[in-house]
């Protein structure tokens, strides 16, 4: 089968290797479609700890081909996601219900072979099943949306609750859509770049705004503002050391600042401690996607998101390293493989 696999930092291509076998507990899922991600780039450039040899694509959805002796509930022919993020389930911090921070934690897609291929293993515990009514596209949205999900459920949106979402990214645009589910009345999305804010606002954005154009502070915060006094939740989702310093200013007094942007290790920002403390701002990280990716699947099943929006284009196997390689396009939102 064709593979794009990771062989050096730097080193991508599409190669022939073996199916994979299934073990006693795995499902062999022929790939329907599978995303492309940030993650890729950061993994393609060594920013991101990887032993290569590997099959990259963590965003993924399929057909199952064949199950392990052991598999209960998944047969052939039926569709699933695979939710990428496999933990120990014995270390403290997965005793005490934080798996995201599994002492063990792998990755489908990073540490083990991933969907960007004809087939992949999944092991059981990790593949929710979809309906096969769905666009396959679709299905590769689950672990994106997924981890967006645990951010807003951190940030505690309420029913009229106000947002900014800062970044106009897969990850901005879906957070959009998620925060107005969750009861969002004002989701204010902060980008550069027209085309994806004119997108923000057709997914569900109640505004949008370019953030290098004046007073961008001034212009949501002040009385005359898009939100005079700040807004209830701010969540990043650019993961630049700009939008992350936005966030604590663009917060109302008693407001909360959702970091899920993911910058650089080692890089700093300023903040102000006093700020923090003077205004009770609640600052939390958001990481991947504990217990999220089921709800994500029943989200995409229902069709609750606006996803065909989000996709620049559907692409073949043999283009996804070029991909990969370089940096996204302008206007550039998702890229897919579709088989
Ligand atoms: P992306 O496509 O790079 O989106 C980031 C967006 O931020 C860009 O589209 C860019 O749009 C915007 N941006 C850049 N600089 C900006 C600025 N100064 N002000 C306002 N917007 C700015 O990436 P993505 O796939 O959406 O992912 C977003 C971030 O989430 C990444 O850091 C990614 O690693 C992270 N992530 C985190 C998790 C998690 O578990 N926490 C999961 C997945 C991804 P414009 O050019 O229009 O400004
Ligand atoms: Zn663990």
């Amino acid at each position: 089968m064709k593979a794009v696999r990771l062989e050096a930092v730097g080193g991508l291509f599409l190669r022939e290797v073996t199916r994979p076998q299934p073990g006693p507990e795995d499902l062999l899922v022929r790939v329907e479609a599978s995303g492309i991600c940030g993650t890729d780039r950061h993994l393609f450039k060594g920013e991101f700890p990887v032993r290569p040899p590997v099959t990259l694509g963590h965003e993924f959805c399929g057909i199952v081909e064949a199950v392990g002796a052991d598999v209960e509930g998944f047969k052939p022919g039926m569709r699933v996601t695979g939710d990428p993020n496999i933990v120990c389930g014995r270390c403290p911090h997965c005793q005490a219900g934080r798996i995201n921070l599994c002492r063990n934690l792998s990755a489908i897609g990073i540490h083990r072979d991933g969907g960007l291929a004809e087939y992949v293993l999944v092991p059981q515990r990790q593949a929710h099943a979809l309906p096969l009514s769905l666009k396959a596209a679709h299905g590769a949205f689950c672990e994106p949306i997924a981890c967006c999900l645990h951010g807003v459920d951190i940030a505690n949106i309420q029913a009229g609750s106000s947002v900014v979402v800062l970044g106009g990214g897969v990850i901005g645009l879906l957070t959009v859509q998620l925060a107005r589910l969750a009861g969002a009345t004002r989701v204010l999305l902060s980008t550069r770049q027209a085309a994806k804010r004119a997108l923000a606002e057709r997914v569900g954005a109640t505004a949008s705004i370019d953030p290098t154009q004046g007073d961008f502070i001034a212009a949501v915060t002040g009385s005359d503002g898009l939100l005079p006094g700040g807004a209830d939740v701010v969540i990043e989702c650019a993961g630049v050391a700009e939008t992350v310093e936005q966030s604590f200013q663009l917060a109302r007094p008693g407001g909360t600042v959702v970091i899920l942007g993911v910058m650089p290790q080692g890089v700093k920002v300023a903040l102000e401690p006093f700020d923090i403390l003077f205004r009770e701002l609640k600052v939390f990280g958001s990481f991947i996607n504990p217990f999220t990716h089921r709800r994500a699947a029943e989200l995409v099943a229902d069709g609750a998101l606006e996803l065909d929006e989000l996709i620049s284009r559907e692409v073949r196997l043999d283009e996804v390293p070029g991909i990969i390689a370089n940096p996204a396009g302008p206007g550039e939102v998702k890229l897919l493989y579709v088989a």
